[in-house]
């Protein structure tokens, strides 16, 4: 392991002016993913700053009436948390469907944002990766990559984003607060993470010296009909083969609105709203089902060893879209 040093910050402030004057440096909360990028050697800052001092704990309404979910809240605390339970039981569902109890007692809201991919040869420094040395290939796609991406990859990269509970804040259109040296932003959900293109090193559009606040939940949790489904090699933890995050709304025997999000198959939670508009308007079928579930795919490319995840992540689309309809609460 490289030498590195070590801080404690008491405020947002103090945080942010260590990390603007310590380039390279990172801050630590839960220390899930840092830790072990660290010591595969995989990251290498010569400074951590730990931020678990920094009152970003709370679990809050907005003034719009949606929810705040403090970035230094654990992933435990939010998915067991009465009113996440109850207007969000989408954002509960994926937390607990990601990682292991010990792991979400110590892994917090913002961290898990920022956690790296699970690709395999992103961990191995013995072989070429784009993502952790920028122009040395990648070895995934001449390699096994069963678990890598058939939406959005580029020739540079193959790599899926590891989250769950991050499906779930792009269906339900999350939005992110930061605070950086300008003062402080919000960025859609759907702007935070990027595809890799021929910048696969950089996962989100977080700059070095921000620091995650908050998540801002919308109002509208769609309670009454959401449903997570992960599939996965095997059933404890371990990362999504393919997630969904499908919610929907129904008046009147139609559906209003329907929000689906992918997991494990690009390098960023997948939505595609105009496939998603084939539902609007029309009865919650089995056929309608099928039919958004195909237009999810278009376009999808396969590796050798992951193309059954085309004709998964159809499948598990529909099978989400039903639970979302009838799995009691
Ligand atoms: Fe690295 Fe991405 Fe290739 Fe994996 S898929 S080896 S993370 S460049």
């Amino acid at each position: 392991m490289n030498p590195f040093t070590f801080a404690s910050a008491s405020d947002v402030g103090e945080a942010l002016r260590d990390i603007a004057g310590h380039r390279g440096a990172r801050f630590i909360a839960g220390g899930t993913n840092i830790l072990d990028l660290m010591k595969e050697n995989v990251a290498r800052p010569p400074r951590l700053i730990d931020i678990t001092r920094l009152p970003l704990k709370s679990i809050e309404p907005t003034a719009d009436g949606g929810l705040r979910l403090g970035a230094l809240a654990t992933n435990a605390q939010t998915a067991y948390h009465d009113e996440v339970r109850r207007r969000y039981p989408l954002v509960s569902k994926a937390i607990l469907a990601g990682a292991s109890a010990q792991i979400r007692n110590m892994a917090t809201n913002g961290g898990n944002l920022l956690q790296r991919t699970r690709c395999w040869y992103f961990y191995d420094t013995a072989v070429p990766c784009n993502k952790r040395e920028p122009g040395s290939g990648c070895g995934a796609i001449g390699g096994i990559n069963r678990i890598h991406a058939v939406l959005g990859h580029s020739e540079q990269c193959i790599a899926v984003h590891p989250s769950d509970f991050c499906v779930a804040l792009a269906a339900l259109e999350a939005v992110v607060r930061v605070s950086g040296p300008a003062g402080e932003r919000a960025i859609a959900f759907s702007e935070f993470h990027r595809l890799p293109g021929d910048t696969p090193h950089i996962d989100n559009v977080l700059a070095p010296d921000e620091l995650i606040t908050a998540i801002d939940l919308p109002p509208r949790g769609f309670a009454e009909h959401c449903a997570y489904l992960k599939i996965r090699d095997r059933v404890s933890f371990a990362f999504a083969l393919v997630s969904v995050a499908a919610a929907l709304e129904i008046d009147g025997g139609a559906i209003r609105e329907a929000r689906i999000a992918l997991g494990g198959v690009a390098h960023k939670p997948w939505r595609v709203r105009e496939a998603e508009a084939l539902l609007v308007g029309r009865p919650p079928t089995e056929e309608n089902f099928r039919c958004v579930a195909d237009a999810y795919l278009d376009g999808a490319h396969g590796y050798p060893h992951n193309a059954f995840k085309i004709e998964l992540a159809k499948r598990a689309i529909r099978r989400a879209l039903g639970e979302a309809l009838h799995e009691p609460r």
